[in-house]
């Protein structure tokens, strides 16, 4: 992922994940190399949620 940190400058991003997950996509976020990508939240979306979250400082934007 080439997102960057709007905090921290920080490259260690991982992608928000709105709403209920399929079961493919939790096998997927199961597996080791992908345990820092993603981040599971609600299923409550309301148009104006952040996209990613800064593994290194917890910035969501
Ligand atoms: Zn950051």
């Amino acid at each position: 992922m080439n997102k960057i940190c709007p905090n921290c400058e920080g490259k260690n991003i991982a992608q928000l994940i709105w709403g209920l997950p399929n079961h493919k996509f939790l096998e997927e976020m199961d597996e080791e190399k992908n345990k820092d990508k993603y981040q599971l939240r609600g299923c409550i979306v309301s148009g104006d949620d952040p996209e990613f979250y800064c593994n290194d400082c917890g910035e969501e934007f």
